[in-house]
Protein backbone atom coordinates (compact mmCIF):
# COMPACT_ATOMS: atom_id res chain seq x y z
CA UNK A 1 0.00 0.00 0.00
CA UNK A 2 1.58 3.27 -1.19
CA UNK A 3 -0.41 5.95 1.31
CA UNK A 4 0.85 8.57 -1.73
CA UNK A 5 -0.78 6.81 -4.64
CA UNK A 6 -4.55 8.06 -5.89
CA UNK A 7 -5.34 4.23 -6.75
CA UNK A 8 -5.44 1.40 -4.37
CA UNK A 9 -5.43 -1.20 -7.38
CA UNK A 10 -3.45 0.99 -10.09
CA UNK A 11 -2.99 -2.30 -11.84
CA UNK A 12 -6.72 -2.22 -12.83
CA UNK A 13 -7.64 1.25 -12.05
CA UNK A 14 -5.52 2.69 -14.88
CA UNK A 15 -6.70 0.32 -17.44
CA UNK A 16 -6.51 1.43 -20.72
CA UNK A 17 -10.26 1.13 -22.63
CA UNK A 18 -8.00 -1.86 -25.03
CA UNK A 19 -7.07 -3.53 -22.02
CA UNK A 20 -10.25 -3.63 -20.25
CA UNK A 21 -11.92 -5.09 -23.18
CA UNK A 22 -9.36 -8.23 -22.93
CA UNK A 23 -10.07 -8.70 -18.98
CA UNK A 24 -13.51 -8.54 -19.62
CA UNK A 25 -13.28 -10.94 -22.69
CA UNK A 26 -11.35 -13.09 -20.71
CA UNK A 27 -13.64 -12.87 -17.39
CA UNK A 28 -16.90 -13.45 -19.18
CA UNK A 29 -15.53 -16.66 -20.05
CA UNK A 30 -14.78 -18.01 -16.92
CA UNK A 31 -18.01 -16.49 -15.83
CA UNK A 32 -20.01 -18.62 -18.31
CA UNK A 33 -17.84 -21.59 -17.31
CA UNK A 34 -18.74 -21.09 -13.60
CA UNK A 35 -22.30 -20.71 -14.89
CA UNK A 36 -22.55 -23.83 -17.09
CA UNK A 37 -23.38 -25.48 -13.44
CA UNK A 38 -26.29 -23.60 -12.63
CA UNK A 39 -29.35 -25.68 -14.59
CA UNK A 40 -30.68 -22.36 -15.14
CA UNK A 41 -27.93 -20.85 -17.31
CA UNK A 42 -26.80 -24.31 -18.97
CA UNK A 43 -30.33 -24.16 -20.10
CA UNK A 44 -30.31 -20.61 -21.75
CA UNK A 45 -27.05 -20.61 -23.11
CA UNK A 46 -28.09 -24.25 -24.97
CA UNK A 47 -30.97 -22.30 -26.30
CA UNK A 48 -28.95 -19.19 -27.08
CA UNK A 49 -26.45 -21.34 -28.98
CA UNK A 50 -23.44 -19.73 -27.07
CA UNK A 51 -20.40 -21.75 -25.67
CA UNK A 52 -17.66 -19.87 -23.52
CA UNK A 53 -15.29 -19.97 -26.45
CA UNK A 54 -17.48 -18.08 -28.76
CA UNK A 55 -17.09 -15.11 -26.62
CA UNK A 56 -14.81 -12.65 -28.19
CA UNK A 57 -15.10 -9.13 -27.26
CA UNK A 58 -17.14 -7.99 -24.37
CA UNK A 59 -20.09 -6.80 -26.50
CA UNK A 60 -20.58 -10.20 -27.53
CA UNK A 61 -22.71 -10.73 -23.72
CA UNK A 62 -25.25 -9.51 -25.73
CA UNK A 63 -25.61 -13.31 -26.85
CA UNK A 64 -26.72 -13.66 -23.81
CA UNK A 65 -29.81 -13.75 -22.09
CA UNK A 66 -30.93 -11.59 -19.51
CA UNK A 67 -31.22 -12.10 -15.42
CA UNK A 68 -34.15 -11.06 -13.81
CA UNK A 69 -35.14 -10.28 -9.99
CA UNK A 70 -38.16 -12.74 -11.19
CA UNK A 71 -35.74 -15.47 -12.16
CA UNK A 72 -33.73 -15.34 -8.93
CA UNK A 73 -37.51 -15.44 -6.46
CA UNK A 74 -38.42 -18.54 -9.20
CA UNK A 75 -34.91 -20.09 -8.08
CA UNK A 76 -34.96 -18.95 -4.80
CA UNK A 77 -33.16 -20.41 -2.25
CA UNK A 78 -29.77 -21.71 -3.38
CA UNK A 79 -31.36 -22.32 -7.27
CA UNK A 80 -28.80 -20.11 -9.03
CA UNK A 81 -25.88 -21.41 -6.93
CA UNK A 82 -22.60 -22.11 -9.09
CA UNK A 83 -20.85 -24.11 -6.34
CA UNK A 84 -21.60 -26.20 -3.49
CA UNK A 85 -23.19 -24.46 -0.75
CA UNK A 86 -19.99 -26.64 1.60
CA UNK A 87 -18.03 -23.53 -0.01
CA UNK A 88 -20.32 -20.68 0.39
CA UNK A 89 -19.27 -18.89 3.62
CA UNK A 90 -22.19 -16.24 3.61
CA UNK A 91 -25.64 -15.58 3.13
CA UNK A 92 -27.33 -12.04 2.17
CA UNK A 93 -30.74 -10.77 1.50
CA UNK A 94 -31.75 -8.46 -0.39
CA UNK A 95 -33.85 -5.86 1.49
CA UNK A 96 -36.57 -6.82 -0.64
CA UNK A 97 -38.05 -2.89 -1.24
CA UNK A 98 -39.88 -3.91 -3.65
CA UNK A 99 -41.34 -7.52 -3.07
CA UNK A 100 -39.69 -10.82 -1.95
CA UNK A 101 -36.68 -10.91 -0.99
CA UNK A 102 -33.76 -12.70 -2.70
CA UNK A 103 -30.82 -14.33 -1.77
CA UNK A 104 -26.83 -14.35 -2.32
CA UNK A 105 -24.56 -16.58 -1.71
CA UNK A 106 -20.43 -15.69 -1.33
CA UNK A 107 -17.79 -18.14 -1.23
CA UNK A 108 -14.74 -16.37 0.85
CA UNK A 109 -13.01 -15.31 -2.23
CA UNK A 110 -16.02 -13.06 -3.07
CA UNK A 111 -16.23 -11.34 0.13
CA UNK A 112 -12.57 -10.76 -0.34
CA UNK A 113 -13.05 -9.37 -4.00
CA UNK A 114 -15.77 -7.34 -2.11
CA UNK A 115 -13.84 -6.02 0.73
CA UNK A 116 -11.20 -4.82 -1.82
CA UNK A 117 -13.50 -3.17 -4.22
CA UNK A 118 -15.11 -1.46 -1.44
CA UNK A 119 -11.64 -0.58 -0.26
CA UNK A 120 -10.47 0.90 -3.59
CA UNK A 121 -13.48 3.27 -3.48
CA UNK A 122 -12.47 4.58 -0.09
CA UNK A 123 -9.22 5.33 -1.06
CA UNK A 124 -10.21 6.70 -4.58
CA UNK A 125 -11.84 9.33 -2.11
CA UNK A 126 -8.61 10.06 -0.02
CA UNK A 127 -8.96 7.65 2.50
CA UNK A 128 -6.17 6.41 4.13
CA UNK A 129 -5.46 4.11 7.09
CA UNK A 130 -5.20 6.79 9.86
CA UNK A 131 -8.66 7.77 9.10
CA UNK A 132 -11.48 6.41 11.59
CA UNK A 133 -14.62 5.14 9.44
CA UNK A 134 -17.98 5.23 11.25
CA UNK A 135 -20.46 3.05 9.53
CA UNK A 136 -23.74 4.56 10.08
CA UNK A 137 -26.05 2.11 7.78
CA UNK A 138 -27.68 -0.89 8.98
CA UNK A 139 -25.82 -4.11 9.43
CA UNK A 140 -27.25 -7.37 9.00
CA UNK A 141 -29.08 -8.69 5.55
CA UNK A 142 -28.67 -5.19 4.27
CA UNK A 143 -25.22 -5.17 2.57
CA UNK A 144 -24.08 -1.80 3.25
CA UNK A 145 -23.33 -3.17 7.22
CA UNK A 146 -20.84 -5.83 6.77
CA UNK A 147 -19.91 -4.66 2.83
CA UNK A 148 -18.31 -0.98 4.34
CA UNK A 149 -17.14 -2.42 7.47
CA UNK A 150 -14.97 -5.10 5.71
CA UNK A 151 -14.17 -3.02 2.92
CA UNK A 152 -12.73 -0.34 5.70
CA UNK A 153 -10.75 -2.65 7.62
CA UNK A 154 -9.46 -3.85 4.19
CA UNK A 155 -7.80 -0.33 3.71
CA UNK A 156 -7.24 -0.50 7.26
CA UNK A 157 -8.82 2.40 8.52
CA UNK A 158 -10.10 2.40 12.50
CA UNK A 159 -13.64 1.00 11.95
CA UNK A 160 -16.56 1.66 13.92
CA UNK A 161 -19.89 -0.19 12.98
CA UNK A 162 -22.15 2.04 14.43
CA UNK A 163 -25.23 0.88 12.31
CA UNK A 164 -28.43 3.17 11.81
CA UNK A 165 -30.67 4.96 14.33
CA UNK A 166 -29.46 6.52 17.94
CA UNK A 167 -28.44 10.07 16.01
CA UNK A 168 -27.30 10.92 20.22
CA UNK A 169 -24.86 7.97 19.95
CA UNK A 170 -23.86 8.30 16.42
CA UNK A 171 -22.82 12.23 17.51
CA UNK A 172 -20.91 11.29 20.35
CA UNK A 173 -18.85 8.27 18.67
CA UNK A 174 -18.18 11.17 15.75
CA UNK A 175 -16.58 13.37 18.67
CA UNK A 176 -14.78 10.62 20.82
CA UNK A 177 -13.24 8.56 18.39
CA UNK A 178 -12.40 11.24 15.67
CA UNK A 179 -14.42 9.98 13.48
CA UNK A 180 -13.23 11.34 9.84
CA UNK A 181 -15.19 9.50 7.79
CA UNK A 182 -19.07 8.17 7.79
CA UNK A 183 -20.95 6.02 5.66
CA UNK A 184 -24.95 6.79 5.95
CA UNK A 185 -28.44 6.79 3.32
CA UNK A 186 -28.46 10.74 2.44
CA UNK A 187 -31.63 10.99 4.42
CA UNK A 188 -30.67 9.93 7.80
CA UNK A 189 -27.69 12.56 7.03
CA UNK A 190 -30.28 15.36 6.78
CA UNK A 191 -31.79 14.33 10.23
CA UNK A 192 -28.46 13.68 12.06
CA UNK A 193 -27.61 17.47 10.84
CA UNK A 194 -30.95 18.88 12.25
CA UNK A 195 -30.15 16.52 15.63
CA UNK A 196 -26.59 18.18 15.95
CA UNK A 197 -28.21 22.02 15.54
CA UNK A 198 -30.88 20.62 18.12
CA UNK A 199 -27.50 19.41 20.73
CA UNK A 200 -25.44 22.78 20.03
CA UNK A 201 -23.18 20.94 17.51
CA UNK A 202 -21.07 22.54 14.82
CA UNK A 203 -19.85 19.56 12.56
CA UNK A 204 -17.29 21.79 11.71
CA UNK A 205 -15.77 22.78 14.84
CA UNK A 206 -16.71 20.04 16.79
CA UNK A 207 -16.06 17.00 14.78
CA UNK A 208 -13.34 15.92 12.53
CA UNK A 209 -15.14 14.72 9.60
CA UNK A 210 -14.44 14.95 6.15
CA UNK A 211 -15.95 12.29 4.23
CA UNK A 212 -19.15 11.22 3.52
CA UNK A 213 -19.82 7.47 1.85
CA UNK A 214 -23.90 8.49 0.46
CA UNK A 215 -26.00 5.85 -1.10
CA UNK A 216 -28.15 2.85 -1.17
CA UNK A 217 -31.48 5.02 -1.93
CA UNK A 218 -31.93 7.67 -5.14
CA UNK A 219 -31.17 11.17 -4.00
CA UNK A 220 -30.95 14.42 -6.20
CA UNK A 221 -27.38 16.84 -6.74
CA UNK A 222 -29.40 18.87 -5.17
CA UNK A 223 -29.52 16.74 -2.13
CA UNK A 224 -25.73 16.04 -2.25
CA UNK A 225 -24.97 19.82 -2.56
CA UNK A 226 -26.67 20.50 0.62
CA UNK A 227 -25.51 17.96 2.68
CA UNK A 228 -22.51 19.11 1.68
CA UNK A 229 -22.99 22.81 2.80
CA UNK A 230 -24.70 21.39 5.80
CA UNK A 231 -21.84 19.69 7.49
CA UNK A 232 -18.98 21.25 5.47
CA UNK A 233 -17.81 17.63 4.23
CA UNK A 234 -17.40 16.16 0.81
CA UNK A 235 -20.52 13.57 0.10
CA UNK A 236 -20.05 10.81 -2.95
CA UNK A 237 -22.12 9.03 -3.70
CA UNK A 238 -22.19 5.21 -3.68
CA UNK A 239 -23.71 2.48 -5.88
CA UNK A 240 -24.27 -1.11 -4.56
CA UNK A 241 -26.61 -3.59 -4.70
CA UNK A 242 -26.80 -7.17 -2.82
CA UNK A 243 -26.96 -8.92 -6.28
CA UNK A 244 -23.75 -7.91 -7.48
CA UNK A 245 -22.30 -8.50 -3.44
CA UNK A 246 -23.05 -5.11 -2.11
CA UNK A 247 -21.91 -1.55 -1.87
CA UNK A 248 -18.63 -1.29 -4.15
CA UNK A 249 -20.10 -1.70 -7.75
CA UNK A 250 -19.85 2.03 -8.76
CA UNK A 251 -18.25 4.81 -7.10
CA UNK A 252 -17.57 8.72 -7.48
CA UNK A 253 -14.10 10.07 -7.48
CA UNK A 254 -13.00 12.97 -6.48
CA UNK A 255 -14.19 14.72 -9.45
CA UNK A 256 -17.81 14.36 -8.77
CA UNK A 257 -19.22 13.89 -12.23
CA UNK A 258 -20.43 10.52 -12.07
CA UNK A 259 -19.69 6.96 -10.21
CA UNK A 260 -16.86 5.06 -11.80
CA UNK A 261 -18.67 1.12 -12.29
CA UNK A 262 -16.21 -1.05 -12.08
CA UNK A 263 -14.94 -2.55 -15.44
CA UNK A 264 -12.84 -5.62 -13.49
CA UNK A 265 -15.57 -6.61 -12.28
CA UNK A 266 -19.12 -6.08 -13.88
CA UNK A 267 -20.02 -5.74 -17.61
CA UNK A 268 -21.88 -2.86 -17.73
CA UNK A 269 -25.00 -2.31 -20.58
CA UNK A 270 -27.67 0.49 -20.24
CA UNK A 271 -30.56 -0.95 -22.73
CA UNK A 272 -33.91 0.36 -23.66
CA UNK A 273 -36.28 -1.18 -20.91
CA UNK A 274 -39.17 -1.76 -23.46
CA UNK A 275 -36.96 -2.91 -26.60
CA UNK A 276 -34.27 -4.70 -24.77
CA UNK A 277 -31.61 -3.01 -27.43
CA UNK A 278 -28.29 -0.91 -26.42
CA UNK A 279 -28.91 2.76 -26.08
CA UNK A 280 -26.45 5.14 -27.42
CA UNK A 281 -24.20 6.99 -24.16
CA UNK A 282 -26.05 10.07 -23.19
CA UNK A 283 -29.14 8.30 -23.26
CA UNK A 284 -30.95 6.76 -20.60
CA UNK A 285 -32.07 3.27 -20.37
CA UNK A 286 -32.11 0.04 -17.48
CA UNK A 287 -28.54 -0.32 -16.35
CA UNK A 288 -27.66 -4.26 -16.54
CA UNK A 289 -25.23 -5.92 -14.79
CA UNK A 290 -23.09 -8.68 -15.65
CA UNK A 291 -20.70 -9.85 -12.53
CA UNK A 292 -17.24 -10.90 -13.87
CA UNK A 293 -15.49 -12.78 -10.49
CA UNK A 294 -18.02 -13.57 -8.48
CA UNK A 295 -17.89 -17.32 -7.92
CA UNK A 296 -21.18 -18.05 -5.67
CA UNK A 297 -23.88 -16.56 -7.61
CA UNK A 298 -22.53 -15.08 -10.68
CA UNK A 299 -24.93 -13.41 -12.56
CA UNK A 300 -25.71 -12.36 -15.97
CA UNK A 301 -26.82 -9.77 -17.76
CA UNK A 302 -28.75 -8.70 -14.76
CA UNK A 303 -31.58 -6.44 -14.76
CA UNK A 304 -31.30 -3.78 -12.30
CA UNK A 305 -34.09 -1.75 -13.22
CA UNK A 306 -32.26 1.46 -12.05
CA UNK A 307 -32.09 4.02 -14.45
CA UNK A 308 -29.13 6.03 -15.68
CA UNK A 309 -26.98 6.61 -18.90
CA UNK A 310 -23.46 6.93 -19.77
CA UNK A 311 -21.66 10.11 -19.22
CA UNK A 312 -17.98 9.22 -20.49
CA UNK A 313 -15.65 6.45 -20.39
CA UNK A 314 -12.47 8.59 -19.27
CA UNK A 315 -11.72 10.89 -16.81
CA UNK A 316 -9.57 13.39 -15.40
CA UNK A 317 -8.68 10.82 -12.51
CA UNK A 318 -6.95 8.44 -14.32
CA UNK A 319 -9.43 6.14 -14.43
CA UNK A 320 -11.13 4.90 -17.83
CA UNK A 321 -13.67 2.77 -16.09
CA UNK A 322 -17.31 4.48 -17.54
CA UNK A 323 -18.68 7.31 -15.47
CA UNK A 324 -22.89 6.61 -14.98
CA UNK A 325 -24.79 9.26 -14.12
CA UNK A 326 -26.53 9.36 -10.82
CA UNK A 327 -29.78 6.92 -10.75
CA UNK A 328 -33.11 8.74 -11.52
CA UNK A 329 -34.46 6.05 -9.56
CA UNK A 330 -35.79 2.17 -10.76
CA UNK A 331 -38.36 1.64 -13.12
CA UNK A 332 -40.82 0.57 -10.61
CA UNK A 333 -40.70 4.11 -8.69
CA UNK A 334 -41.80 5.70 -11.57
CA UNK A 335 -45.44 7.55 -10.54
CA UNK A 336 -47.61 7.72 -13.89
CA UNK A 337 -50.32 10.29 -12.51
CA UNK A 338 -53.02 11.88 -14.85
CA UNK A 339 -50.61 9.81 -17.90
CA UNK A 340 -47.46 11.95 -16.78
CA UNK A 341 -44.29 10.21 -16.02
CA UNK A 342 -42.90 11.29 -12.84
CA UNK A 343 -39.95 10.02 -10.35
CA UNK A 344 -39.99 11.49 -7.05
CA UNK A 345 -36.45 12.36 -7.43
CA UNK A 346 -37.44 15.49 -9.97
CA UNK A 347 -39.61 16.49 -7.01
CA UNK A 348 -36.65 16.56 -4.43
CA UNK A 349 -34.13 18.21 -6.82
CA UNK A 350 -37.03 21.53 -6.63
CA UNK A 351 -37.38 21.57 -2.67
CA UNK A 352 -33.78 21.15 -1.77
CA UNK A 353 -33.58 24.45 -4.11
CA UNK A 354 -36.06 26.01 -1.34
CA UNK A 355 -33.58 26.89 1.57
CA UNK A 356 -36.37 27.35 3.53
CA UNK A 357 -37.58 23.95 3.41
CA UNK A 358 -35.79 20.93 5.64
CA UNK A 359 -34.72 17.87 3.84
CA UNK A 360 -37.51 15.34 4.84
CA UNK A 361 -40.86 15.04 2.47
CA UNK A 362 -43.32 12.76 1.96
CA UNK A 363 -45.33 11.93 -1.49
CA UNK A 364 -48.83 10.94 -1.09
CA UNK A 365 -51.02 9.76 -4.14
CA UNK A 366 -54.93 9.61 -3.64
CA UNK A 367 -57.57 9.26 -5.99
CA UNK A 368 -60.74 12.07 -5.02
CA UNK A 369 -63.51 12.54 -6.75
CA UNK A 370 -62.46 9.77 -9.28
CA UNK A 371 -58.73 12.26 -9.90
CA UNK A 372 -55.58 11.65 -9.12
CA UNK A 373 -53.83 13.85 -6.82
CA UNK A 374 -50.41 14.42 -5.25
CA UNK A 375 -49.82 16.07 -1.79
CA UNK A 376 -46.37 17.12 -1.16
CA UNK A 377 -45.59 17.43 2.15
CA UNK A 378 -42.15 19.04 2.74
CA UNK A 379 -40.75 19.98 6.43
CA UNK A 380 -39.64 23.63 7.14
CA UNK A 381 -36.23 24.24 7.96
CA UNK A 382 -36.84 27.82 10.00
CA UNK A 383 -39.30 27.75 12.76
CA UNK A 384 -41.78 30.81 11.51
CA UNK A 385 -45.07 28.72 11.63
CA UNK A 386 -47.10 31.33 13.09
CA UNK A 387 -45.80 34.11 9.96
CA UNK A 388 -48.77 32.47 7.91
CA UNK A 389 -48.50 35.26 5.42
CA UNK A 390 -44.72 34.05 4.53
CA UNK A 391 -46.13 30.68 4.77
CA UNK A 392 -48.86 31.27 2.38
CA UNK A 393 -46.21 32.54 -0.05
CA UNK A 394 -43.68 30.16 0.39
CA UNK A 395 -46.36 27.10 -0.49
CA UNK A 396 -46.98 28.75 -3.44
CA UNK A 397 -43.76 29.07 -4.80
CA UNK A 398 -43.31 25.90 -4.08
CA UNK A 399 -46.03 24.76 -5.90
CA UNK A 400 -45.53 26.90 -8.90
CA UNK A 401 -41.72 25.26 -9.09
CA UNK A 402 -43.07 21.86 -8.80
CA UNK A 403 -45.89 22.58 -11.84
CA UNK A 404 -42.74 23.76 -13.78
CA UNK A 405 -40.98 20.49 -13.32
CA UNK A 406 -44.10 17.78 -13.58
CA UNK A 407 -46.50 19.50 -15.69
CA UNK A 408 -49.34 19.03 -12.76
CA UNK A 409 -50.55 20.55 -9.74
CA UNK A 410 -49.73 19.14 -6.86
CA UNK A 411 -51.16 19.88 -3.16
CA UNK A 412 -48.29 21.26 -1.09
CA UNK A 413 -48.16 21.27 2.70
CA UNK A 414 -45.70 23.06 4.87
CA UNK A 415 -45.48 21.06 7.98
CA UNK A 416 -43.18 21.89 11.39
CA UNK A 417 -39.79 20.35 11.25
CA UNK A 418 -39.83 16.42 12.69
CA UNK A 419 -43.29 15.78 12.16
CA UNK A 420 -43.20 13.67 8.88
CA UNK A 421 -41.45 9.65 9.26
CA UNK A 422 -37.86 9.15 9.10
CA UNK A 423 -36.72 5.61 8.29
CA UNK A 424 -33.57 4.19 9.78
CA UNK A 425 -32.52 2.86 6.50
CA UNK A 426 -34.02 4.12 3.02
CA UNK A 427 -36.37 6.63 3.03
CA UNK A 428 -39.89 5.58 1.82
CA UNK A 429 -40.58 8.90 -0.15
CA UNK A 430 -44.27 7.95 -2.01
CA UNK A 431 -47.51 6.31 -0.58
CA UNK A 432 -49.76 5.32 -3.18
CA UNK A 433 -53.45 5.02 -1.89
CA UNK A 434 -55.15 5.65 -5.47
CA UNK A 435 -57.96 2.91 -5.53
CA UNK A 436 -56.28 2.27 -9.44
CA UNK A 437 -52.66 2.07 -9.88
CA UNK A 438 -51.56 3.38 -13.50
P1 LIG B 1 -33.30 -3.86 -2.43
O1 LIG B 1 -33.24 -4.25 -3.88
O2 LIG B 1 -34.19 -4.74 -1.65
O3 LIG B 1 -33.54 -2.40 -2.19
P2 LIG B 1 -30.43 -3.54 -2.16
O4 LIG B 1 -29.94 -3.08 -0.85
O5 LIG B 1 -29.65 -4.54 -2.87
O6 LIG B 1 -31.85 -4.13 -1.87
O7 LIG B 1 -30.67 -2.27 -3.04
C1 LIG B 1 -30.07 -2.01 -4.29
C2 LIG B 1 -30.78 -0.88 -4.94
O8 LIG B 1 -30.66 0.33 -4.17
C3 LIG B 1 -30.24 -0.50 -6.29
O9 LIG B 1 -30.73 -1.34 -7.28
C4 LIG B 1 -30.73 0.93 -6.43
O10 LIG B 1 -32.10 0.97 -6.83
C5 LIG B 1 -30.65 1.46 -5.03
N1 LIG B 1 -29.40 2.21 -4.85
C6 LIG B 1 -28.26 1.77 -4.28
N2 LIG B 1 -27.32 2.74 -4.29
C7 LIG B 1 -27.87 3.82 -4.89
C8 LIG B 1 -27.40 5.12 -5.22
N3 LIG B 1 -26.19 5.54 -4.91
N4 LIG B 1 -28.25 5.95 -5.86
C9 LIG B 1 -29.50 5.54 -6.18
N5 LIG B 1 -29.98 4.33 -5.90
C10 LIG B 1 -29.19 3.47 -5.27
ZN1 LIG C 1 -12.73 9.74 -12.04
Amino acid sequence: MDVKSPYLHPEYETLSREEICKLQTERLRETMQRCMKVPFYAQKFKEAGVTPDDIKSPDDVRRLPFTTKQDLRDTYPFGLAAVPLSECVRLHSSSGTTGNPTVILHTQRDLDEWANQVARNLWMVGLRPDDVFQNSSGYGMFTGGLGFQYGAERLGMLTVPAAAGNSLRQIKFMKDFGTTAVHAVPSYLTRLYEVMQEQGVDPRKDTKLRVFAIGAEPHSEEQRQRIEKMFGVKAYNSFGMSEMCGPGVGFECQEQNGLHFWEDYYIVEIVDPETLEPVPDGEIGELVLTSLRREAMPLIRYRTRDLTRVLGRTCPCGRNHVRLDRMKGRSDDMMVLRGVNIFPIQIEKILMQFTELASNYLITLTTDNDNDNMTVEVEIADMFTDDYKRLQELTKSVTRALKDEILLTPIVKLVPKGTLPVSEGKAVRVVDKRKVYQ
